[in-house]
Parts: C-alpha cells; structure tokens; sequence
C-alpha cells in the first residue's frame, strides 16, 4: 500500500513539478520519506534516517516526510526535526503539489476523501500494478494504528476500479494487485450512494476484464471469508492461488482481546475449506507474538495453528504498544520471553518451510517473469506465490512461462524452461 502510496506522489508531482527521479538523494532536489508506523521501530528510524538525509543532502534539497507516521506524529515531525519542510498524511498524498513548495506545511486530515483518485498515472513496474479498492480501515483491533493513520474505509467506486485495470491491462500489464486493509470487506461504505457490490462481485467484474491474466489481492480478513469468496476464489482461473489470513494469535482469549471478531476454530475452518477447495493452494499469515496477556497456554495455540495449517509463509512479529491504541496501557509480556517466543516460533517455521520446499521438486509451475537478476537469472512469481528464478534473459520478463522445478531451497525455487 505504501509503495502505491509513492507511486501515487510522483503521479502528482510529475503533473506539475519540473522533477525526475535520481538514484541518489545526494544528487536530490526534493526527498520524501513514506513512512510506516504499525510498529515502533520504523518510527525511530525515521528519526535516525532524516538526521543523515540532512547532513548529506544538496544544501538547497527540501525534504518531505509522507505516510502513517506523518499522520499520527504530525507537526511534532518538524519539531523534532525543523529542517523538514513538509509533512503529509497517509491519507493525503494526492494533496502533494499542494504542499510541496510551502514551508512547513503539514496536511493530515484523516476524514480527507480520496477514494475517487487514487488511480494518478506512475507505475514502478510495467508487468504487475497496484490498484487500490478501498482506502482506510473500519476494525478496531487494539493493537492496531491504522485506523488513526488512514481513517474510515471507504471503497473506491467498482466502475472506476474496473476503468483502471482494463487501462493497465491496456499497457501490457498481466497482473493486478488489489490492495485495501481489509478487500473482502469492500462494498461497505462508497463515499457517494452506490449500488452494492461485495468483493467476490468486484472480483467477477474485474476477471472479465480481457487481456488481464492474474489477479492477486491483500488483506483479505478472516471474518469476511464467507463460502461464496472462498468457492469463487477456487473457481475463478484468473484469481491466483494463494491467500493471505492474517491470524495475529492462535488463541481464541487473545483473539477477543484484540477484537479480531473470529475464534480459533473459526479460522481453521477456513483455511480446511481453503485446502480442501482449492488444490496446491498456498496460505500465508501474519502473528504478533506476546500481545499483552499471552500466557504459554495461548503461546502454544498459536504454535497449534501452525502445524495444523502448515503455512508456506509466516510474518511474525513481536507486539509493539501503538499510541492511541487499546491495547497501549495493557501489562506488556517480559521482553525476554517476549523475544523467546518470537525465536522459537520462526525455528518451528523454518522446519515446516524446509519440509513444504522439497514437494516443489519437479512440478511445473506457471511463471510470470518480473525481473532480471545480475546474476544471470530472471526470477517472478509461479500462481502460488511461490518465488522461481532460471537462467534467462531480458526477452522473458513480461512472459508468463511453464517452468520444471530443478532445485528447492527456503526461499527461492531453481527452475528450468519446459520445451
Ligand atoms: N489490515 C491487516 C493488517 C495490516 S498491518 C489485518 O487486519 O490483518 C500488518 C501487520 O502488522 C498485521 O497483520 C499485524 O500482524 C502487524 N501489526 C499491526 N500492529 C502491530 C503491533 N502493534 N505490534 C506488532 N505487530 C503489529
């Protein structure tokens, strides 16, 4: 979301600022910083990285900070750091030209509406393009800033969604990735009255868009898998197969406590669905380890989830107290353990990883070629998400290619052409 976010920037600007893009912010006219603030260490680094930004920077380079931490920090951004001339919230990047050339402007408005031109025209890649569905986030999960950075969550138009894929797909792009805090709760609020359309009807109308071949999308939540997106994600040949439920704990107390709106078994009844519907499927997740309150007993129900879901990819991370959240008062779990539970849970990861890997060896898998590789290698990603390198060059990239298996390891898969 946040690369969209910078996309969206230079879309703006480069309607009505003379700047290019440079590799070096030495050589920089104007830096900004898009920031993250769903933990507390990216905050800090903010901090330690402006610090460098400054003392290096072309005397006359203005800089910028953008994104979640600028909204909930805000002027106190510049405060800290007075030789930031401007500050721009999460919800506010399409307000760039605005603010770009005042001094000391800072634009935060988390009630501001964007949904409806989202879609400026920059793209980092030609083959795969970022497409917001809907902006901000209607949970209150306690351990979460999002909601305080990016506002309500009001969903982008399905016209206007669908006039920007078949626009890309238009440019020769392949793939689209859908991106919203929770896509499969789309259709909720639409800024305007609007006929309702729910995200497996989104999905329907974007699928018969011709010319688009995949389909990809995050953050489905798991309360919204309902059998009718469940069985069109099964269904639909356009829809990669791969899914993220973010689970964030495997015990159903913790899971209350952190108003995730589903239990333990709720989620596991999902993912069967999942694997018992849609064959070679992949699912990943998301965990905070020691929310406060995690006894060992709620600990382990998390680890019970993993080995029953076997996940192909785990985004683990260690609680982090947010301001102005819930959960932000409650007794914290001892750093130690903290820190132990978080190592034990990615070593029992990695072994399961180590066991899902080698059943890759000699299947075949579809490609869509991304990126070229100094090493000699293109590399994309198979329908599963899976990552594939070969050999291969430059005229492969944009090509979607059936690729054999040849060498499996932990993160990237050796393959080699068919035919
Ligand atoms: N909308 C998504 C979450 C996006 S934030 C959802 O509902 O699942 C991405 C991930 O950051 C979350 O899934 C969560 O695992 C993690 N995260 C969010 N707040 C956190 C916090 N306070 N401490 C540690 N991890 C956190």
């Amino acid at each position: 979301m946040n690369q969209r976010d910078s996309e969206h920037m230079i879309a703006e600007l480069n309607e009505t600022e003379p700047y290019e893009l440079c590799e070096d912010y030495k050589e920089a006219d104007l830096i900004i910083i898009n920031t993250c603030s769903v933990r507390e260490r990216p905050v800090h680094k903010l901090f330690s990285e402006l610090g460098g930004f400054n003392k290096h920077k072309k005397p006359s380079a203005r800089i910028g900070v953008a994104g979640c931490t600028a909204s909930h920090l805000g002027k106190e951004i510049i405060e800290r750091a007075p030789y930031v001339n401007f500050v721009l919230g999460a919800r506010n990047v399409s307000k760039i030209a605005q603010v770009v050339n005042k001094d000391k402007a800072v634009e935060i408005d988390i009630d501001y509406d964007e949904s409806e031109f989202a879609f400026k025209d920059f793209r980092n890649s030609p083959f795969k393009a970022y497409i917001n569905i809907s902006i901000g986030c209607d949970k209150s999960c306690t351990f979460c800033i999002v909601p305080k950075t990016r506002g309500d969550e009001i969903s982008i138009p399905p016209e206007l969604i669908v006039g920007e894929v078949k626009k890309v797909v238009a440019t020769g792009v392949k793939e689209v990735f859908l991106l919203g805090q929770n896509v499969n709760n789309y259709g909720r609020r639409f800024t305007s009255e609007k006929e309702k359309v729910n995200f497996t009807e989104l999905l329907r109308l974007i699928s018969a868009v011709e010319g688009l071949e995949r389909i990809r999308f995050t953050s489905p939540h798991p309360f919204h898998m309902d059998d009718e997106f469940i069985e069109e994600f099964a269904r639909n040949p356009k829809i990669c197969k791969s899914m993220h439920m973010p689970l964030q704990s495997g015990s159903s107390e913790i899971l209350k406590m952190m108003k995730r709106g589903y239990t333990k078994e709720w989620f596991l009844n999902r993912a069967q669905k999942l694997r018992d519907e849609v064959p070679g499927v992949s699912i990943s997740t998301d965990i905070i380890v020691a929310f406060p309150g995690e006894s060992d007993a709620d600990f382990e129900e998390s680890l019970d989830v993993m080995r029953q879901v076997r996940f192909e990819q785990v985004f683990s991370f260690k609680y982090s107290p947010r301001p102005e959240t819930e959960a932000e008062h409650m007794t914290e779990v001892d750093g130690e353990i903290a820190s132990e539970r978080l190592a034990y849970l990615q070593n029992m990861q990695n072994e399961i990883i180590d066991e899902i890997t080698p059943q890759y060896l000699n299947t075949i898998q579809s490609v869509y070629f991304e990126e070229l590789r100094p090493d000699g290698f293109i590399s994309g990603r198979a329908n599963n998400n899976i990552l594939v390198k070969i050999k291969g060059s430059e005229e492969l990239l944009g090509t979607i290619q059936d690729v054999k298996i040849i060498k499996t390891g932990r993160m990237t898969q050796i393959g080699e052409l068919l035919g």
